[in-house]
């Protein structure tokens, strides 16, 4: 691996920032220059001209290296801040950390703004790392193949980042009379949740964009053979914490072996609790979810999933509904992963401490002093301890599936994916969207572009991409979602 120093890294970030919308983009046959605006009317805007648009915005901003750590977001917040400026709207950079930058921009109302009716739409403008070996095309490249286009962050969430801009451009561009303030706001450090994540930005900014209603990515537009299934919108999440197994035992030449020895204790621990399972609790988001996804599954599916709390069958079909899809299971009941395993310092010294790590995620509601009850009686080990470690998450409201926004988005999702039905959905993972919902949010996982499941599980991993078209139609609804609910007719 390359290792650059700072002043080159900065060199290198510069001319990359300075080619990259210009030369692979050609190359690829973007326009490397939008196309000239429409005049446009709310009732009428030309999407097809904005989504050409936005394609070229997204392509840059996957051009630009944002992998966290260190994350580098202030060189996508000034592309954002560009895009944003030359439409008219004044955007502020809010300085989080060294090189860590967040993005907000308002059209308002009037002029007292009421944060409990505004709308924020959230995207982050970080990545994950990616594998370069492991990739067909440059995972900053942003190629151009077979009607999708590929990068790291294709999907998760410069897609959701540019839509979010299309939004708010178009809203400006079409001089829509708003009923609420529409807030635009670009996050960094959201994968790695560290110092310069939205905990951070809210609590130093929190005034630049409070809202009553957010629109954030957590959620999913399930594709199957060219035709939406469903969509997921999340109103709720798990939460992480991690937790320490710590075994003791006495130290001590390894030619004398004891019975006491600290990694045979953690071995044994570890694999006790790998045969745990948590006992099955449905939220009401979780029971709306597998009500609606019974109604258009297959019939043997459809079965389990209404027996998941029958009387007499009720486990079976925990079971059956868990073994079919892995993440059913996880949205019924906490769980317990074990992630990390250390201890011993030399091949022929006993080690007096062995450690491994869980990832714990908890459903809402739940706490991890019961669930680590449970534990000790399943390892039933005296040497054996759990330790919390710190930045665990917090556990937030469950956003309403009451709320006039949530009904908005029900029905102009529905009718834009033809008829699908929106189904409430409970994250297994966890998004910023909790620390909004902390702050009284209503707050939405909708993550609008349909995508199948094979494309859905390249986030995060090699070759990420989205097919074009999707992100066109994305777009589409989004902006159909957000005008319908913000804008006076
Ligand atoms: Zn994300």
């Amino acid at each position: 691996m390359l290792i650059l120093n700072r002043r080159t890294r900065m060199l290198w970030l510069a001319l990359a920032m300075f080619l990259a919308p210009v030369l692979p983009l050609a190359a690829q046959g973007i326009p490397p220059n939008p196309p000239p605006r429409q005049a446009a009317s709310s009732s009428a805007l030309d999407t097809a001209a904005l989504s050409r648009e936005a394609l070229v915005w997204l392509a840059q901003l996957i051009q630009i290296n944002t992998t966290n750590p260190p994350g580098n977001e202030q060189a996508a917040a000034k592309y954002v801040v560009g895009i944003l400026e030359k439409e008219g709207i004044t955007p502020e950079v809010l300085e989080v950390a060294p090189g860590r930058s967040a993005v907000v921009a308002r059209l308002r109302s009037s002029a007292i703004s009421d944060p409990s009716r505004a709308l924020l739409l959230v995207a982050h403008m970080d990545v994950v790392g990616a594998e370069r070996a492991r990739w067909s095309v440059d995972p900053f490249g942003a190629a151009m193949k077979d009607g999708y286009i590929y990068g790291r962050g294709a999907l998760d969430d410069k897609s959701m980042l540019a839509a979010n801009l299309a939004t708010i451009v178009a809203l400006k561009r079409s001089n829509a009379r708003l009923n609420r303030d529409v807030i635009f706001l670009a996050t960094d450090d959201e994968e790695a949740g560290g110092e310069a994540s939205i905990k951070t930005l809210i609590a130093k900014n929190w005034d630049k964009f409070a809202a009553g209603f957010a629109l954030n990515e957590g959620g999913e537009v399930v594709a199957k053979n060219g035709k939406v299934q469903y969509i997921a919108v999340q109103a709720s999440e798990k939460v992480s914490v991690n937790v320490a197994v710590v075994a003791k035992g006495t130290s001590g030449h390894a030619s004398i072996p004891t019975k006491d020895n600290a990694v045979v204790h953690l071995a044994a621990a570890v694999a006790k609790i790998g045969t745990y399972s948590a006992p099955v609790h449905f939220t009401t988001v979780v029971r709306r979810y597998f009500e609606g996804l019974a109604a258009i599954s297959d019939d043997e599916v459809a079965k389990w999933m209404r027996s998941l709390e029958s009387a007499d069958r009720a486990e079976h079909a925990q079971r059956v509904i868990a073994e079919t899809n892995p993440q059913w299971g996880a949205m019924m009941r906490d769980t317990v992963a074990p992630t990390m395993l250390s201890g011993g310092v030399r091949a022929n010294v006993i080690p007096g401490e062995a450690r491994a790590i869980l990832n714990i995620r908890l459903l809402p509601g739940d706490t991890v002093d019961v669930l680590l009850g449970a534990l000790t009686k399943v390892v039933n080990d005296q040497q054996v301890r759990f330790e919390v470690q710190p930045n665990a998450g917090l556990a937030a409201p469950t956003s309403s599936l009451e709320s006039d926004f949530y009904a908005v988005i029900n029905k102009v999702a529905s009718q834009d994916f033809g008829g699908a039905p929106v189904l409430p959905y409970q994250s297994p993972w966890a998004t910023d969207s909790s620390q909004l919902r902390l702050h009284n949010v209503q707050a939405y996982g909708l993550w609008p572009f349909p995508v199948t499941d094979d494309d859905l599980k390249r986030m995060h991993g090699d070759d990420e991409r989205l097919p074009v078209a999707s992100f066109n139609k994305g777009i589409e609804v989004l902006l159909h979602i957000v005008s319908d609910f913000t804008v006076t007719k």
